[in-house]
């Protein structure tokens, strides 16, 4: 998936979180609004309530006035000044009820109140000042008469009202004032409590982002630290369901693949390790078949060598037994009929129904897969690996890892044949190809203690060709090897598998032979004696070679000596006996020396 950060989970979780603080600050500035809004609302009434109480106090001050002007022009009889004070009066009053009514408008019970004042004021007119302004002297009399006390009461009650109105505006301003005052304590104390609020929680905010981010980078930090020093055991937040989560299963699937990569390389270190000690191919063979199944589980492993002088692949080793008919003779005619040798780099068939089969054919699985593994060492192919398993089995890492295990064994089986050859050619006369004088003395000792186990016969016999120098001499040199050659071919030809022929000697040579007495010791010492006396070797010219000829001496273990180095004197004295008895004859070492020949 592209990674762009409007796609990240970890945004929208975030950007959750942050919807209760934002909605405290939305009430915030909206209670900061209303705020404004109720002091605003609440000093425009108190102002209202204000300026009823100073126009109420006009009122009564317009009423007294008016009062005082219509009872001075009683009293005076004046009507220019004091009737002018009455009728201006009497109009400021009706203006401050006009006004009182408009600013008291919202409240009935004020202006029933008005009403009721008006009323007063209304009757006090018609029953007091009307009369008197209507008549003449004699009404003025009669109003006098009749209505002091009558007014003086009138006028108290709309006094009395006036002034209780007073009182009433006075205490509404004041209760005003005082509800103005307790609502901006309120909105104070609310606002203070939604900051706190607010406050609060971006506080949490911020402490639930930094746990959500912090947490789980410092688990990777961990993990990543313990994947370094080869701790693949880490914790990691994989419960996050978010790109952390994500992060982890990564690294999860990361270190699995790591972990199992290291414990591959450390199987396959193990087996590079068992391998190198091995001292034999069998050997080499178990470690590869048990180690193969333990890390590919095949059905069958067969081990091919390569035998390039008969041309053919032998199988050497298998994990489970061959068919029958395969047993005595499991090879593969034709190194180049198996294909992964003939190509020198793997076979694979996925599914052996499906696909070509290698033209070899050597027992293949009649269904599954298979893989053919060339053996190569230094550039030579020395052999190949079958492995025979599920379908479709193998894939690029497989086939890698064991590539890995055919080349380590492979260059272990190669440095042990190698070792195997050379050990050989240190055993070996390479002018004749028989055994040499140190292998003859090692082997002797071995056989000699054997024989003294077995309380059977050892026999030996000495020979050294007649005269062989002066075939040097007169022949050349190259001609006296070509005679070691075919003395060397002849006595093989003349004896058992069994017996071990050595050069111990320029033209010296010996016979072991296990469990033979003297006489057919002697006899077998005549045969040789006899074969070489028949030999022809070209002489390389037209003239052919003297027939050559040799001395024998023999001598057994225990009837002449009970150790190597006695027995090999008995059977050289033997041979010494031979010569002066004429040379081209076998002696054999006893109390009397017997010739024949
Ligand atoms: P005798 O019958 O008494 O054994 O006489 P001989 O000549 O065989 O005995 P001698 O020991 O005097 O001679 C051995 C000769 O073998 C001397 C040497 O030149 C020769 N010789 C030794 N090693 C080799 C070799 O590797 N090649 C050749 N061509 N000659 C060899
Ligand atoms: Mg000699
Ligand atoms: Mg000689």
């Amino acid at each position: 998936m592209a990674f762009r950060l409007s796609n990240l989970k970890i945004r929208d979780q975030i950007l959750l979180l942050t919807v209760p603080p934002l909605f405290a600050l939305l009430t915030a500035v909206g209670l900061l609004f209303y705020g404004y809004w109720l002091v605003a609302q609440t000093t425009n009434s108190v102002e209202k309530a204000q300026e009823s109480v100073v126009r109420t106090e006009t009122l009564l001050r317009h009423a007294t006035e008016m009062r005082m002007g219509i009872r001075n022009y009683l009293l005076t009889g004046q009507p220019s000044s004091f009737l002018t004070d009455y009728h201006l009066s009497a109009r400021s009053v009706a203006d401050d009820l006009a006004a009182l009514r408009a600013l008291e408008s919202p409240y009935p019970s004020k202006i029933a109140a008005l009403e009721a004042i008006q009323a007063e004021i209304a009757r006090w007119k018609q029953q007091w000042v009307a009369p008197l302004l209507e008549g003449g002297a004699e009404s003025k009399a009669r109003a006098k008469m009749a209505g002091e006390k009558e007014e003086n009461r009138q006028f108290r009650m709309v006094r009395d009202s006036l002034l209780q109105l007073l009182r009433q505006e006075q205490k509404a301003t004041e209760g005003r004032i005082a509800g103005a005052e307790r609502m901006m304590h309120g909105a104070l104390a609310l606002g203070v409590l939604v900051s706190l609020l607010f406050g609060g929680m971006l506080f949490v905010l911020a402490r639930i982002v930094g746990r959500m981010i912090e947490h789980p980078v410092q688990q990777l930090i961990d993990a990543s630290e313990r994947v370094t020093r080869g701790d693949f055991h880490s914790r990691l937040p994989l419960e996050v369901q978010n790109e952390f989560g994500t992060l982890a299963g990564s690294f999860l699937h990361m270190t699995q693949a790591l972990r199992h990569e290291g414990e591959e390389l450390s199987a396959l270190k193990r087996f590079s390790e068992a391998v190198t000690q091995c001292t034999s191919e069998n050997e080499v063979y178990d470690h590869i078949l048990h180690s193969l199944q333990e890390r590919f589980h095949p059905s069958q492993v067969i081990i091919f060598r390569l035998r390039p002088e008969e041309d053919l692949l032998e199988a050497v080793a298998t994990l489970v037994p061959l068919p029958k008919e395969l047993r005595d003779w499991p090879v593969m005619e034709g190194k180049h009929s198996c294909k992964a040798v003939r190509m020198g780099r793997p076979f694979r068939v996925n599914d052996v129904t499906l696909e070509p089969l290698c033209p070899g054919k050597f027992a293949l699985p009649g269904e599954g897969s298979y893989y053919c593994g060339p053996l190569i060492a230094g550039g030579i192919i020395i052999g190949a690996v079958r492995l025979e398993g599920a379908r479709d089995f193998w894939t690029p890492e497989r086939e890698s890892l064991l590539e890995s295990y055919l080349s380590g064994a492979a260059s272990v089986l190669s440095n042990l044949r190698l070792l195997q050859t050379m050990r050989e050619q240190a055993n070996i006369d390479p002018l004749t190809g028989l055994y040499n004088r140190r292998f003859c003395e090692d082997y002797a000792r071995k056989l000699m203690a054997m024989a003294r186990r077995k309380d059977t016969p050892l026999g030996f016999i000495m020979m050294d060709l007649d005269h062989f120098k002066s075939f040097n001499d007169i022949y050349g040199h190259e001609v006296g090897d070509r005679i070691l050659r075919h003395f060397a071919k002849t006595v093989t030809q003349a004896m058992r598998e069994t017996n071990l022929t050595a050069r111990i000697g320029g033209e010296e040579f010996v016979v072991l032979l296990p469990d033979t007495g003297p006489k057919a010791c002697q006899m077998v010492a005549e045969r040789i004696r006899k074969a070489v006396a028949h030999m022809t070797v070209p002489s390389g010219t037209d003239k052919p070679l003297p027939q050559i000829t040799v001395s024998l001496g023999v001598a057994v273990y225990p009837s002449h000596g009970t150790s190597l180095e006695e027995v090999l004197q008995a059977s050289d004295r033997a041979l010494y006996e031979s010569k002066r008895g004429g040379r081209n004859r076998t002696t054999l070492y006893v109390e009397e020396t017997e010739t024949a020949g």
